[in-house]
């Protein structure tokens, strides 16, 4: 095929230089049997086949104009909408444990991360690009397990993986995704946009996939294998509110919006700084779930702490102007089971403080990398 594609920049990172699933579509496929010696390792595969048997998996929409195979891959824009773009990588050993993680819920947070990007930003996701970078030992189930749990939340979501790209690593998995999302014009959701007077909303609960995390590294060498509690599927599999954050933008309900990727703490100073404010937050409005509290508690750490610091959550927070709140309950109707709390309030002043019933405190750090 010999479509008219922009060409990928020549200097890559890798040592390796694969194409995109180039030629992929002259390899075996699944149904030639090739595929039954397992447990094979990813060495032992290949990466032709690799590649192949990843393409076998993969859909085609008709926007899709160049697909798997060629050098990149060519879609047409949604008419009348922006694109968004998004990109998150999942590092073993700095995102996630291989000895708590199953294969699947690498793939699901992979996606998930991004989706939330999109999602903080009013956008109905598309299209996904994705690298994988592998040890030689890695094992093939594991590749199909990751691309279960990243093609299963992709189908739920009517996103495509439109091109990809497998490269050897020298030691951790890598799973680095990027997301494409479309967005009308002046729906668009940005962090930037809270005034003073506006009131600070959350969706879902908080708190949770942090202590599910803790709950997860406490079981590395048990006795046991891994409670499947709320808290630990918050963490391995976190629900991006794409509906949520499409129908905050459509109906144009927020003011400002993000994710909380790296707690609540970080979000709310993401979302003051980028707005030019302040916010102050109540800290027994927080929706925490029962088991969170009670986990800070039983182990005598302040909770309040615990949940504005901790990350993972993948809820949304917004700001809406208080002339806003009939639109807001339209708007949370059609979000079904998914609650939404209002936690706080924009202000002029611009430190973001949290008003306890003893007092003002000032926020934890959130997370933050090369820290
Ligand atoms: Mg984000």
């Amino acid at each position: 095929m010999h479509a008219s594609v922009a060409r990928k920049p020549e200097a890559r990172l890798t040592t390796a230089a694969p194409p995109a699933f180039a030629g992929s579509f002259d390899l075996p496929t699944r149904q030639s049997g090739a595929f039954h010696l397992s447990p094979l390792t990813v060495s032992e595969f290949g990466e032709h086949a690799l590649i192949a048997r990843i393409t076998a998996r993969l859909t085609r929409p008709s926007w899709v104009v160049v697909g798997p195979g060629d050098d990149a891959a060519v879609i047409e824009p949604e008419r009348g909408s922006l694109d968004v773009l998004t990109t998150d990588a999942q590092v073993e050993g700095v995102h996630f444990d291989r000895r708590f993680v199953p294969p699947d819920a690498i793939g699901h947070r992979a996606l998930a991360v991004n989706l939330s990007d999109l999602a903080a930003m009013g956008a109905c996701p598309r299209a996904a690009l994705l690298s994988l970078m592998l040890p030689g030992d890695f094992p093939m189930e594991a590749v199909d397990g990751i691309l279960d749990g990243l093609l299963t939340l992709a189908d739920r979501h009517r996103v495509t993986v439109v091109v990809g790209n497998v490269t050897r690593s020298p030691g951790p998995v890598i799973v680095d995704v990027t997301a494409i999302g479309a967005v009308r014009p002046r729906r668009v959701l940005t962090r930037a946009g809270a005034r003073p007077g506006d009131e600070v909303y959350v969706t879902g609960q908080i708190g949770g996939a942090a202590v599910g995390l803790r709950q997860l590294q406490a079981t590395v060498g048990g006795p046991s294998g891994v409670a499947t509690d709320l808290q630990v599927c918050r963490y391995l599999r976190p629900e991006p509110r794409v509906r949520a954050g499409l129908l905050l933008g459509r109906n144009r309900v927020a003011s400002a919006c993000m994710d909380l990727s790296d707690g609540l703490a970080d979000g709310l100073r993401q979302v003051a700084a980028a707005s030019g404010v302040g916010i102050a937050i109540d800290a027994t409005a927080l929706p925490v779930d029962e088991n969170v509290r009670e986990y800070h508690q039983a182990r005598g750490l302040d909770s309040v702490e615990g949940v504005l610091a901790g990350g993972d959550d993948y809820e949304l927070i917004f700001t809406i102007r208080p002339a806003h709140r009939r639109r807001l309950r339209a708007v949370t109707r059609l979000m079904g089971d998914l609650p939404i709390t209002k936690v706080g309030t924009v202000t002029r002043d611009r430190r973001v403080v949290v008003r306890t019933p003893q007092g003002d405190r000032d926020l934890p750090a959130g997370f933050e990398h090369f820290r």
